[in-house]
């Protein structure tokens, strides 16, 4: 498919888990693509995982080298490009000691990606916002998750990365509205992403939730649940929110709809794949008083005609894909 070869789109974060997928999947549709990456060195990686993932011709495909810490070489990674999909944010298992390791990084880096694709006229720009940044100061109980919900970042105890992405995603509504100048922004806010892991390379969500619990470091289940996303319909809902002429301007929740407890978690490897589960702890048993999460994906499936697979099928070929 060749009819979107003139149109040029930046992936920022080519390097990660969600980018490398978002990056197959407008190679699939014809773009002409470039990316972002903080050292060319990840450059072999990116191919190495694209090519895990089906995609073997990259002649569309150009690396720039940035880091969202610095200016350099932002302007020219916005050039020519018509849409910009901006993934990259540091996404850590642990937090930093200084919560503004990561706070910094992702609220400014953001603005100087906002400010680059707006001198650039790039049309729209897509932020990888979080579920982070909509349901950590609402109690879950009786409540149904939704795009109007937001994470307020002065909650106490909130962790680094969760205001990171809350602090991000606002600063990047104020820029769009005080100064954006007509570029358009719309928001992708995914829950806990996981799917198939290509050539090794799989992001936090995967090695603290799906590798604990199947080498056993996770020996009980906390109170909350989470909600799962495929990385495949992750990047599939970046790339129609990019086109789609009623997403200018508005936040979508990403979310299969379905919330596990890591005892569900294990009990679905232990039932489907007994033959991975030899290392989940005994100790992992549900506990009374589970919190489990209720969202609404309905806003992505009618207004971009977005259709995630279940939450199910999604964990399984994560495992397969780590054990493989
Ligand atoms: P990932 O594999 O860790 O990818 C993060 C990407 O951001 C990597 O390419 C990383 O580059 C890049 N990055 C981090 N700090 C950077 C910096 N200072 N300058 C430039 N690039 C930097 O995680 P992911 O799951 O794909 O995450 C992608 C996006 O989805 C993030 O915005 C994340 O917050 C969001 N998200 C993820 C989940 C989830 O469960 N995975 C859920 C909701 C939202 P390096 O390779 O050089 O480190």
């Amino acid at each position: 498919m060749q009819t979107n070869i003139n149109t040029t789109v930046l992936v920022t974060g080519g390097s990660g888990y969600l980018g490398v997928q978002c990056i197959i999947g407008l190679l699939e549709q014809g773009y002409t693509v470039k990316t972002t990456v903080r050292s060319l060195s990840k450059k072999q990686n990116v191919i190495d995982s694209l090519a895990a993932g089906g995609i073997t011709d990259i002649s569309g495909l150009h690396f720039i080298e940035a880091d969202l810490t610095a200016d350099t070489n932002w302007e020219n990674a916005v050039q020519g490009c018509t849409y910009v999909l901006h993934v990259a944010s540091p996404f850590l298992a642990v937090d930093p000691e200084d919560e503004n390791e990561i706070i910094i990084p992702a609220r400014d880096g953001a603005l100087r990606v906002l400010k680059a694709s707006r001198d650039a006229g790039v049309k729209r720009l897509v932020l990888t916002s979080s579920f982070a940044a909509i349901g950590y100061s609402i109690d879950p109980k009786d409540h149904v998750y939704t795009e109007n919900d937001w994470t307020d970042p002065n909650t106490p105890g909130l962790r680094a990365y969760i205001k990171s992405k809350t602090i991000a995603e606002k600063a990047a509504w104020d820029f769009i509205s005080r100064e954006g100048e007509g570029l358009e922004l719309t928001v992708i806010n995914p829950v806990a992403i996981f799917g198939p892991v290509l050539a090794g390379n799989y992001s936090a969500s995967v090695e603290y939730v799906l590798k604990g619990i199947l080498n056993g470091t996770i020996r009980d289940t906390p109170p909350f649940t989470f909600s799962v996303v495929d990385v495949r319909d992750t990047a599939d809902i970046h790339l129609r929110a990019m086109t789609h002429p009623a997403a200018k301007g508005e936040r979508f929740l990403a979310s299969s709809g379905e919330s596990f407890s890591f005892y569900d978690a294990a009990q679905l490897i232990r039932n489907e794949r007994p033959e991975k589960a030899g290392s989940i702890a005994d100790s992992l048993q549900q506990i009374d008083g589970a919190l489990y999460l209720h969202l609404s994906n309905e806003k992505a499936r009618s207004v971009l005609g977005w259709h995630p697979r279940s939450a199910k099928e999604t964990l399984l070929a994560t495992v397969d894909s780590l054990s493989a």
